[in-house]
């Protein structure tokens, strides 16, 4: 069969591990160069005991400011036939738009939106778990647990019918993307549509859980603040400095050559940041608090683990000016 859902998740042949494409792409620039690229398999353990193939799109281009924006995502190998318990085939989800039965007028709308993006978030747990610093070397990636969906169990009495699945996650970058991905391709009435659950914080609209730096306020630090910027290295540390003022001051977000050290992704960050004098700026996500400086100067962004920064690399240079053009608030 031919899965009708969006893939979201994949079984790399080469980590050993089912993994979305954002932390396909992020294991992908972790390697030394020369990369090699990866295998997938599906998912669901009846394709994966068959050899059925995923094939994993732009994971090995890094994240970029575009016209055209594709995002990065997995695609079901057309050469492949998938087992009726595939978690990506739904029988009961013949792709048109007829609403079912039981759905509202709104929910047929938001699930129309919900399936032109490659990767839906309905669920971002900023939690992290506590990993002790000996654990920032291990070779094991952190993702397996986080990625899965809360619910793969069947409803026993309706076989055919797989339940939706919810699409939870606690990897900020991945949120980024699928973000991304709404703000390029959706209308705006289409964006406003899109909601995301937090746990221990309910259910707010996509976009307002993303605040462009110039709009945030001290203490308001349940959100991801997003803005354009330049960055200064500090050895393998770094500090980025927004463009934006708040309030009329500075705003720098400053990553110490000891949190990158610890970090197991942190070559994923330096090779981002290698791109400094290619690009006319970088993005910078960050889930993080808002803290005054003590002369009260500039404000810094403050984040507690380096899981909950995200970096896009902004247009190339133009080859003829430096024209600064960093992205317009959502
Ligand atoms: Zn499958």
């Amino acid at each position: 069969m031919k899965p009708s859902k969006s893939i979201t998740r994949a079984f790399c042949v080469e980590l050993q591990q089912e993994l979305s494409i954002v932390a396909a792409r992020r294991e992908y620039f972790s390697q030394e160069p020369p990369r090699a690229r990866f295998n997938f398999l599906c998912s669901s353990e009846a394709c994966r005991a068959q050899g059925v193939k995923i094939t994993g799109v732009r994971y090995d281009v890094k994240p970029q400011e575009n016209p055209t924006f594709v995002a990065a995502h997995f695609r079901a190998n057309p050469n492949y036939e998938h087992h009726v318990d595939c978690e990506w085939v739904d029988e009961a989800d013949t792709g048109d738009d007829k609403p079912e039965a039981s759905e509202t007028e709104s929910e047929t709308a938001l699930r129309k939106v919900k399936r032109k993006l490659d990767d839906y978030i309905d669920v971002f747990d900023p939690a992290l778990k506590e990993r002790a610093k000996s654990e920032a070397v291990s070779a094991k990636p952190d993702k397996v647990i986080e990625e899965k969906p809360a619910d793969l169990t069947p409803v026993s009495d309706t076989p055919k019918s797989k339940p939706p699945t919810e699409t939870r996650t606690n990897n900020l970058e991945r949120l980024v993307d699928s973000f991304r991905q709404a703000q390029a391709q959706l209308t705006k009435e289409e964006f406003a549509l899109l909601t995301l659950r937090i746990p221990g914080q309910g259910e707010v609209s996509l976009r307002s859980y993303f605040r462009h730096i110039k709009f945030a306020q001290l203490g308001d630090e349940r959100r991801v603040l997003y803005g354009g910027g330049l960055v200064e290295r500090y050895g393998t540390g770094f500090k980025f400095k927004f463009f934006d003022r708040l309030q009329g001051k500075l705003v720098t977000l400053y990553v110490s050559p000891a949190q990158m050290q610890a970090y197991r992704s942190s070559r994923y960050i330096s090779e981002l940041l290698s791109h400094a004098e290619e690009v006319r700026f970088f993005t910078v996500f960050a889930l993080g608090t808002l803290a005054a400086s003590p002369s009260g100067k500039s404000v810094s962004v403050e984040i507690d683990d380096l899981r909950h920064l995200a970096i896009v690399l902004g247009p190339a240079k133009a080859a003829n000016g430096d024209e600064r053009t960093p992205p317009a608030p959502a």
